[in-house]
């Protein structure tokens, strides 16, 4: 699941500028019996089964224990849960502080509460909807956090203004040609007037917020 998302674009390029490495792991590398067993029905009874906590120990202390020998210990453990703190730009901003982090995905009913309780440090949801598996919410909490590392983007000045970043959407953006289909580009934009181009963009941030997410400007004043 995670070849294409990780190895193409933007991403491959941070990967090979060495901004980001990542490194995938089987859960079921960290079982002990003849069928790699990761799962089993939940006690009390009830639908699905649920991800049991020993391999998943494993397979985080094995991690850690690694990381240790090369004297890094400051490593937060992330788990991809719907119940947990919703992604925002600001949260990824936060985890750029670290230089490793360790992610689980849960599959099924999710993962034995006593990950949650004795392993995790951080649960992260990337919506109020609930996905089959873990790892395209860990792919989202990714992507996020390492556009925003120095070297990821050609252009560091993009993530100035960017929607959610200020707690106002950005402002429409055009391209050549000047006029398309009888659509003009806004005049402003091809005066040259940077000026008058940072107060239209700066204004039509606001209405596009206002219209589009008065939560935001509520959160804001
Ligand atoms: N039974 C769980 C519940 O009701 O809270 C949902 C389990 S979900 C089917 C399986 C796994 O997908 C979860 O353990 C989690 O890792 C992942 N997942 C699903 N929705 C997610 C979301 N919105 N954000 C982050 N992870 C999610």
């Amino acid at each position: 699941m995670f070849n294409g998302p990780f190895n193409c674009g933007l991403f491959q390029k941070a990967v090979d500028k060495g901004v980001v490495k990542v490194d995938v792991r089987n859960i079921r590398d960290y079982t002990h019996d003849k069928h790699h067993t990761t799962d089993d029905a939940p006690y009390g009874g009830g639908a699905g089964m649920v991800m049991k906590p020993e391999p998943i120990f494993e397979a985080v202390e094995t991690i850690k224990a690694e990381l240790a020998q090369k004297e890094i210990t400051d490593v937060p453990v992330i788990l991809m849960t719907p119940q947990g703190q919703l992604l925002t730009q600001a949260i990824a901003q936060e985890f750029t502080q670290y230089n490793n982090m360790i992610i689980i995905c849960g599959q099924y009913e999710g993962v034995d509460e006593r990950v949650r309780e004795h392993l995790v440090t951080h649960e992260i949801s990337i919506g109020d909807y609930v996905l089959s598996g873990g790892e395209l919410a860990a792919m989202v909490v990714v992507n996020t956090i390492v556009r925003l590392l120095p070297g990821f983007l050609g252009s560091p000045e993009s993530l100035i203004s960017e929607s959610h970043t200020d707690g106002l959407l950005e402002y429409p953006q055009y391209t050549r040609p000047p006029e398309f289909r009888n659509w003009a580009v806004p005049e402003v934009l091809l005066s040259g007037n940077h000026a008058q181009i940072a107060k239209w963009r700066k204004n039509q941030s606001i209405i596009r917020t206002t219209q589009r997410r008065p939560d935001m400007i509520e959160r804001e004043s």
